[in-house]
């Protein structure tokens, strides 16, 4: 990325521990308290191995007047006793972990190369709301394994044969703006409560809606009809809501996610569509076939369709 600032950064620190009297469920996101320090913190728990895993993350700018990771650490030790009804003294410590996601709106990266390929991390092909990394990994391994295999049958390993392996995906780039909705700049003003309000609201219309539509969110998959009928429901139930997210976000980041919103309805048209030529297209030779199959890929995963 040539030193590029990136775009946004996630905040993560957290620990595995003994002595957690209630160990039986787990937290994806809870938040329990209003901004702080121009920003909102969001925790997640699990039972593990070992004991009790709890994390604290938060979503920023890269903005260097931003806090340290040890700061923010020393906030997860004052906050763990409230979210987790124990005192510090309950618990046996096992291991720490800490780490910042450097996340960027040009992504997948495209490798300016022939013969390169990138795979993981180094892709860029994570989510810029759950920056999990090992699990999109997992999610496209089968995508990346069959179309790696093709390229190097078929012997199309130029740059422009080779990037088409990694894709743009609207599914991806849409949550650029929940991101966007769950942070604030370090000089904006906004309602402590204001994230925290439209999180709860969001995640009461999905509940509403059903598990076909909680469900997927939970795992990472934006799909056009449900994040239709979520949008539409808070938009009609919340309109308030809706007025105050926008200068929040900002009105390119707005006009920028409409754009990769209707890519997510267009791609979630083609795929079924492309897909009943496919009889056609392996008629032709494996070379031609090597396009078709990542176009026809691109479609399903950029609008959540590998999650059917
Ligand atoms: C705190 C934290 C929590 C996470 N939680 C989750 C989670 O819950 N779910 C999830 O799916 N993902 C999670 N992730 C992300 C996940 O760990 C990564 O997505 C995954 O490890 C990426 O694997 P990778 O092999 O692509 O890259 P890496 O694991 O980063 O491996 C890259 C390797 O390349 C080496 N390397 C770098 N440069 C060079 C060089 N020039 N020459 C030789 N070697 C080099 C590095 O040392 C490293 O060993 C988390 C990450 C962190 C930091």
């Amino acid at each position: 990325r040539q030193g590029q600032k990136p775009d946004a950064v996630c905040l993560v620190v957290g620990t595995c521990a003994m002595g957690y009297p209630n160990n039986k469920t787990g937290d994806i996101f809870a938040s329990f308290t209003p901004l702080t320090n121009q920003c909102q913190y969001f925790w997640e728990a699990f039972p593990a191995r070992d004991g009790r895993t709890t994390y604290l993350f938060t979503y920023l700018d890269a903005d260097p007047q931003r806090f340290s990771l040890e700061y923010l650490f020393e906030d997860y030790f004052k906050l763990l006793p409230e979210y987790q009804q124990i005192e510090l003294n309950q618990l046996t410590f096992k291991r720490a972990l800490f780490g910042f996601f450097p996340c960027y709106k040009n992504s997948p990266l495209k490798m300016p190369w022939d013969r390169v390929f990138a795979v993981g991390d180094s892709s860029g092909n994570q989510s810029p709301l759950s920056f999990g990394g090992f699990g999109a990994m997992v999610r496209h391994l089968q995508r990346l394994t069959n179309g790696i295999d093709q390229a190097l049958t078929t012997d199309q390993l130029s740059q422009n044969a080779l990037s088409l392996l990694q894709p743009y995906q609207p599914s991806l780039s849409v949550t650029w703006l929940f991101q966007r909705s769950m942070s604030v700049g370090v000089q904006q003003t906004i309602n402590p409560e204001q994230i925290n309000q439209l999180l709860a609201t969001v995640f009461q219309e999905m509940e509403q809606l059903g598990e076909p539509i909680l469900k997927p969110f939970l795992q990472d998959i934006v799909k056009f009809l449900a994040l239709t009928q979520t949008l539409s429901k808070t938009a009609i139930f919340h309109p308030g809501l809706i007025f105050k997210i926008i200068p929040q976000v900002g009105l390119n980041s707005l006009i920028n996610w409409t754009i990769h919103y209707w890519n997510l309805g267009l791609y979630t048209g083609l795929y079924p569509a492309a897909k009943t030529l496919e009889p056609v297209f392996n008629k032709l030779p494996l070379s031609s076939q090597y396009y078709y199959y990542r176009w026809l890929d691109a479609w399903k995963y950029g609008s959540g369709q590998d999650y059917d």
